[in-house]
């Protein structure tokens, strides 16, 4: 991975392993206060964000800090780009300053993989457009493993707004490349029928009932309004049809459980009783978030 991290979908099973049993390694370390290690000392990575993040920014930031590496967040508004200064521009002029890596986030699918083209610094996708979220479903494939011995099987409901979530395709990608069911539903104006045939082992369905039905799995996503050019579903009953309430849970496995890759909108597509129920693991994932970056960046940046 000396050349960055773009998406799942490229990736080998063999790669994506060997970043979730890193991740594994790196877990305990958030139980026993901000220890930093030294095995990035001297490293440094720079976070390039042009759309809005909290927890993807932070959650980088600390990998690359627990890791001894220094971490730099540029945003948007605060960058030249606000200014009129080309993408590329931008790029030449932090590679210039010779970062080991480049984490970016940015509205246009596809612009880490433009970049990748145009610089020899790695790139990290810290989620492009619609197109994909590497981290986002390797973090997530961490926290289904800490409760599950393997993928395979396992039946994965992801319920919302597909049509827009990177969050989405980077989860079918590797979920469906460790075998497990993925059944996607949500609104029809928001769950295009080429996603069942995105990769082997994916289902549509427009019943949020028919999805949870004996899944070991729920993902519950949010509705992108910033990416509608009009809104798909009236809000005011979007929750009424596609929101997960307690009284879903009894469908699906016992011992299911709820994800959501955050922000979550309570009372739109969660409700609170479940968002801070038992079977909530958004606060795990959130956490795992940290370890799996760190097993990125190290893999990334070894050489
Ligand atoms: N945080 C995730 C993303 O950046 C999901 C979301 O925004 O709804 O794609």
């Amino acid at each position: 991975m000396a050349g960055g991290l773009l998406g799942i979908e490229a990736l080998e099973r063999a790669e994506i392993e060997a970043i979730l049993d890193r991740a594994r390694d790196f877990q305990p370390l958030q139980n026993e206060g901000f220890k930093r290690l030294d095995l990035l000392r001297g490293r440094m990575v720079v976070n390039l964000f042009f759309e809005a993040s909290t927890r993807t920014r932070t959650s980088f930031e600390i990998a690359a800090k627990r890791l001894g590496a220094d971490a730099i967040s540029i945003t948007a508004a605060a960058s030249s780009v606000s200014k009129g200064e080309s993408l590329v521009d931008t790029l030449n002029t932090l590679s210039a300053m010779r970062p080991d890596a480049i984490i970016m986030r940015h509205s246009a699918s596809g612009a880490p993989h433009f970049l990748a083209r145009h610089l020899a610094i790695p790139i990290v996708n810290a989620g492009d457009g619609t197109h994909e979220h590497p981290t986002q479903a390797l973090l997530d494939a961490r926290t289904i493993l800490d409760r599950r011995p393997s993928l395979e099987a396992l039946r994965v409901a992801i319920i919302g707004d597909i049509a827009h979530s990177r969050v989405a395709r980077s989860n079918i990608f590797l979920l469906s490349k460790f075998g497990a069911q993925v059944v996607l539903c949500g609104p029809a104006p928001l769950l295009p029928p080429e996603f069942a045939r995105i990769a082997p082992g994916v289902s549509l369905t427009t019943s949020l009932r028919e999805a949870i039905r004996d899944a070991d799995v729920i993902m519950m996503l949010r509705v992108q309004l910033e990416r509608q050019h009009e809104a798909a579903f009236p809000a005011g009953e979007y929750f009424q049809f596609y929101g997960l309430g307690p009284e879903h849970i009894a469908l699906a496995k016992p011992d299911a459980i709820v994800m959501h890759p955050g922000p979550i909108n309570r009372g739109r597509e969660i409700s609170s009783e479940v968002a801070d129920s038992q079977r909530s693991v958004i606060l795990n994932q959130v956490e795992n978030g940290v370890a799996v970056r760190m097993a990125v960046l190290e893999r990334v940046l070894s050489n």
